[in-house]
Parts: C-alpha cells; sequence; structure tokens
C-alpha cells in the first residue's frame, strides 16, 4: 500500500481526543485513511508527499441536510420575500412541479452539479433527500439518482401533502397512507433514512410518528424537519422515536432542549434557512450550554436556503449564533457525521477517511474571519 505525506499544514484539525488541533504537523495517508498524524519533524517517511506551505487542513465538512434532487428556479419567490412576503412551507408545492416535469438526466444533472459547488467548497459527504416527487415513480427515481452520489439517502415523501385542493385531514390522511405503504415500499431499497417535515401546513405529530414508525419498521433510521417556523411537537418526537436528528430547531421551549440534552439525538442547525427567510436564527448557544450536540448543515433547496457553502453557515453560525469558530467548524464537520451516525468521516484522527480541506489561510478561524472568500485551496 503506497503512503502519502501532507507535510507542513500550519493548523491541523483531527478532532482527535488527545490533539485536536495540532501546529507545524504533517498527516499521512495510507489506503484512503489517516494512518498517522503529528508534529512534522516526527513524520515517518512515505512514498510520495505534498508541502501546503503553512496552511490550515480540516476535515472535510459533512453537510448533513441537503434536498439537491429538484428542478427549477424560485428566485421571484425569494425576491418576493425580501420586499416582505413571509415564508410558506406551501412553496415547496412550486418544486415539486417542476422537479416531476424534468426527465431524469436533468435531474441527474443537477445533483452533480450542486455537488461539485459543495465540493470546492470543502464538502466531501453530503445527504440527500428526495420529497419533490411526491408520487410513488417521482420519489423512486429522486431516491435512484441520490444513490448514483450518496449513500446517505433520505426518503422525505412526507415533505408537503402534494394537490391538497380542500386543505381538509382526510386528505392528509390518505397521503400518509400512500406514504407509508405503497410509496415507502417502492423507496426503502433507495434510502438510508426516513424523514417527516413536522410542522404547520404540513405533517402534525401523530402523522409525523406514523411516518417516522412505518419508515423503521421498513428498515430505514429516523430523523426529522422539527420545530422551523414555530414551538411544535417535532424535537420531542424526534427523541421519544430515537432519531437521529432533530434539524432545524429554531423555536424550542426549555422541554425541548432538555430532551435534547439527555437523548442520542443531534439537533441540526440549518442557518441558511433563517438567513434567506429572515427568520430568526436558532440559539446554539443555549443548546451547547445545556449539553446537547449540535450540528450544522445547508438545507440545500431552491425555496427556503439556495445555499451550497458550508463556510457560510460556519461564519453566520459564528456571527449570529452564539458559537466560537471552533464549536462551528466541529459542528460541520464532526457534528454532521453523528447527525449521519458515522465514525469515519468529519474527523481526521488514525483510521479516518482522509477527506480534507486545504484552505488558503494559516487557521480555520479564517472560515468565519473572511465571510465570503473561497478559501478552499484543495480538497481531498
Ligand atoms: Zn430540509
Amino acid at each position: 500500500m503506497t503512503s502519502h505525506l501532507v507535510t507542513n499544514i500550519g493548523e491541523l484539525v483531527t478532532w482527535d481526543a488527545d490533539r485536536p488541533i495540532l501546529h507545524d504537523a504533517a498527516l499521512v495517508v495510507e489506503g484512503g485513511r489517516v494512518s498517522w498524524f503529528g508534529h512534522r519533524v516526527d513524520a515517518p517517511a512515505a512514498d510520495s508527499s505534498n508541502d501546503v506551505g503553512g496552511a490550515a487542513v480540516i476535515p472535510g465538512f459533512v453537510d448533513s441536510h441537503t434536498h439537491l434532487v429538484f428542478a427549477g428556479d424560485r428566485s421571484a419567490e425569494f425576491e418576493a420575500r425580501m420586499t416582505g412576503e413571509p415564508y410558506a412551507a406551501g412553496g415547496i408545492r412550486t418544486t415539486v412541479a417542476a422537479t416531476r416535469a424534468a426527465p431524469d438526466e436533468q435531474l441527474r444533472a443537477n445533483v452533480a452539479r450542486h455537488l461539485a459547488e459543495m465540493r470546492a467548497q470543502g464538502t466531501t459527504t453530503a445527504e440527500i433527500k428526495s420529497g419533490y416527487g411526491l408520487t410513488v415513480l417521482d420519489e423512486a427515481r429522486s431516491l435512484a439518482i441520490a444513490q448514483e452520489f450518496t449513500e446517505e439517502t433520505t426518503f422525505l415523501g412526507a415533505h408537503v401533502v402534494p394537490d391538497l385542493s380542500t386543505g381538509s385531514r382526510g386528505d392528509v390522511a390518505a397521503y400518509v397512507d400512500l406514504v407509508t405503504g405503497a410509496m415507502l415500499e417502492k423507496c426503502a431499497p433507495y434510502a438510508r433514512w426516513i424523514d417527516v417535515f413536522c410542522e404547520d401546513g404540513a405533517f402534525g405529530a401523530d402523522e409525523a410518528r406514523t411516518v417516522l414508525e412505518a419508515g423503521i419498521a421498513a428498515g430505514l433510521l429516523p430523523r426529522i424537519h422539527a420545530n422551523q417556523l414555530g414551538h411544535g411537537p417535532g424535537v420531542q418526537l424526534a427523541v421519544e422515536v430515537g432519531a437521529a436528528a432533530a434539524d432545524h430547531c429554531t423555536y424550542l421551549s426549555d422541554a425541548d432542549v432538555d430532551a435534547l440534552a439527555g437523548s442520542g439525538t443531534v439537533a441540526g442547525l440549518l442557518p441558511g434557512v433563517e438567513f434567506s427567510t429572515r427568520q430568526p436564527y436558532p440559539d446554539a448557544r443555549r443548546l451547547i450550554d445545556a449539553g446537547v450536540t449540535v450540528s450544522l448543515a445547508t438545507d440545500c433547496n431552491p425555496g427556503s436556503s439556495y445555499t451550497s457553502s458550508m463556510p457560510f453557515c460556519v461564519a453566520v453560525a459564528v456571527r449570529d449564533m452564539g458559537m466560537s469558530p471552533r464549536e462551528a467548524l466541529w459542528s460541520a464537520t464532526k457534528g454532521g457525521a453523528l447527525s449521519l451516525r458515522r465514525d469515519d468521516v468529519g474527523h481526521l484522527a488514525v483510521g479516518a477517511t482522509a477527506d480534507y480541506a486545504v484552505l488558503n489561510a494559516p487557521s480555520f478561524v479564517h472560515l468565519a474571519y473572511r465571510p465570503g472568500v473561497p478559501l478552499v485551496a484543495a480538497v481531498s
């Protein structure tokens, strides 16, 4: 097995328990995994090497929440919102119509284009959800396409209730029957995760529980969109079913925070959403101080958060959510990995997958200190 030495690393972030951050460091990669790291002068001989000139090296970002299988553009809706119209969950239906009309090749090209954008900004692992098909066939093809790009695929047939003309709860019940029946059966082979949008205008607690329990029974792992637009039952439900993640967590009661703190559920914060919908940011400080595990992700989607940039999310989290630069980077890497129940990515300790980004900067702090600047020089 050939070995490769990355040397002259000004600041190396590993998240190793004993040496989480080193200076004047080096890293050895063998067979795609980190086989050694430490101080540069102690580095073992390797078959090849490169000198990064004092740059910072960080684990590749783990974007644990994206909706990349879509077609269409909602810039007009964004423009209207920025001139005073509120965000409502129903805008999702615009993207559903465009996605259903798009051929597979177009959806596949859109996913590839957005993943390339992400990678250029340091993201090496991305979760991808369905949720803009909302028919058996359109959800299944969305997941089949997502699975061509990532093993972290999530069935989100319960995103909104499609074609809801009357607004009656009967229609919701019929759609939940479809999601938990024929749609789940067709989609489960392409998915690792089951997700539901638990929110007013989407699915209530009992409906969301039905969706998650059906997914669990089909072998999928639960995660949930919770407490985005207001207080609600989503976070408590996430903890109740043992979900890996409760994502959004913008409006939390003290009981919600306590429940998360005593659980294995990661609170996924998605600051691109609050930025793009001009809503209050989630309070990361409150969660961290309570002992909750926090992840950061883009929620990249064409309606409420059309950013693919984890560095942008880190900068906003530091500026407006009470996170230190170190906490924000941890949440965007190791926190994302925990949200996906992965121990092989999001860190660079010995044995980890050698997914890393070299920054055009001497320290990871520059990710927040220099917002909007393309600091990722190379991704491996
Ligand atoms: Zn989402």
